[in-house]
């Protein structure tokens, strides 16, 4: 089998197809610490791509309440069991995280869903992938345990006493929204599964769609997604999944003049925790310095926002930015190694971080470029024993052809109504 380069776990891996990286990649970040579950970003897929027959349980963006919640049910569970299973005591990360983008988060030791597949669910068939196929049950009742534990809201999430919680007070009971679409993978578990090649990555955008005439339906991909974000249609006897809203993508939307704008979901979000961009990457699907790029700065720079589920190797493209309130163990897990440093600076942020955090959700467009003009200092105090400046800097947001979007700044500006209009509208 080809050998491939994952930059998230530090090392080469098997692979079905040789490396062919996208010119550019689809990619988005999601800041988990002001999501409220307001599902307004569920409902605006919902409404644009899955309203119709057979698409009742498709949800191809959704919101889950960690760490009970999930859609297929257990998604993350079931498939964390199955490496396990695969791989006794030895998934594991060694090395620290570091600045090299090739190596970010230190390297993987464990096997990846593609070194694993001999412990697929169903039957004898050889497969390429590791993974099952959820039960119709499964993929009913999206939301379950939305914002309460399965035994009951009185019970505490507990997860043991002397719990660290990244130096906050502990909290005995504790959960957070995690929103979920399909990550685009740079190596899809879809698309490797796929008998009748009918699952393809754009050259042009690292998109990744299922072509509705060469799919019959044979449900590989929805067995091999470990993200679980590939759903079958009994209607059409084909698969779907998000298409990452790709006419908006390519500027064709009336509203956007050409320029990249960006996916429902993420221009919905009510909380302005979603933000979606192209990266570009190089041949080994690392990303290619692009300093003021917001996502390149947020996940190579300031390194908050961290990868899905590393582990499981297909080099999602969804980033998160942790909660600071959860157990660091059970966010590692999840996140990978670079957990604890990444919760630490959006705690403290420094000046160009608390500026780059403004740009969420200021437009529909994708922002291709970022400048910071400097303010004055507005602002000072001491967290967590640490000295925190506030600057009141004004921080611009350019699209792909150049143009500038918007300017934010900082601090938000106070507008007092005149007494004469007190209580009126
Ligand atoms: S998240 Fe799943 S469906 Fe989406 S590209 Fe990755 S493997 Fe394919
Ligand atoms: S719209 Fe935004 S705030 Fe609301 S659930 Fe979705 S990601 Fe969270």
């Amino acid at each position: 089998m080809p050998s491939v380069y994952n930059w998230q776990l530090g090392r080469a891996m098997p692979y079905p197809y040789e490396q062919a990286s996208p010119k550019e990649q689809f990619a988005f970040v999601i800041n988990i610490n002001r999501c409220i579950g307001c599902q307004t970003c569920t409902m605006a897929c919902k409404s644009t791509w899955t309203f119709a027959k057979g698409q009742e349980h498709m949800w191809w963006t959704n919101v889950e309440t960690k760490p009970y919640g999930g859609y297929p049910h257990h998604w993350d569970v079931r498939i964390l069991d199955l490496l396990e299973q695969a791989n006794p005591g030895a998934q594991r990360w060694n090395g620290k995280p570091g600045d090299d983008p090739h190596r970010p988060y230190g390297q993987f030791s464990g096997k990846t869903v593609f070194e694993a597949p001999q412990m697929v669910a169903r039957g004898s068939q050889p497969n390429l992938v590791l993974g099952y196929l959820p039960t119709d049950e499964e993929w009913n009742a999206p939301n379950r345990f939305e914002d309460h534990p399965p035994h009951g809201p009185s019970k505490p999430m507990d997860f043991g006493a002397g719990t660290e919680l990244n130096g906050d007070k502990k909290h005995e009971t504790w959960f957070y929204y995690l929103a979920r679409l399909c990550n685009h993978c740079s190596y899809p578990a879809c698309l490797a599964a796929c008998p009748r090649n009918a699952i393809y990555k754009r050259p042009e955008d690292g998109i990744v769609l299922i072509d509705q005439q060469e799919c019959r339906g044979y449900r590989k991909c929805v067995e091999a997604c470990p993200y679980k974000k590939s759903m079958y249609r009994g209607t059409t006897r084909t698969s779907e999944k998000c298409i990452a809203c790709y006419p908006r993508v390519e500027g064709n939307d009336p509203e956007c003049g050409g320029a990249p704008m960006e996916t429902r979901c993420m221009a919905a979000c009510i909380g302005q925790v979603r933000m979606q961009g192209l990266v570009k990457v190089g041949p080994d699907s690392t990303w290619i310095e692009d300093r003021h790029n917001p996502l390149y700065y947020l996940v190579h720079v300031a390194r908050v926002a961290l990868p899905l589920y590393p582990q499981f190797g297909t080099e999602p493209n969804g980033f998160y930015i942790p909660p600071r309130w959860v157990p660091t163990k059970f966010l590692e897990q999840m996140f990978g190694p670079g957990v604890q440093a990444a919760v630490e600076r959006y705690r403290n942020p420094d000046r160009e971080l608390l500026a780059v955090l403004q740009l969420f959700r200021r437009s529909n467009q994708i922002i291709a470029r970022y400048e910071i003009q400097e303010g004055r200092k507005v602002y000072q105090t001491s967290v967590n024993g640490r000295q925190f400046e506030m600057y009141d800097d004004t921080i611009i947001a350019y699209n792909r052809l150049g143009k500038e979007m918007f300017r934010t700044k900082v601090e938000e500006p106070v507008h007092v109504r005149p007494a004469a209009h007190a209580n009126s509208i």
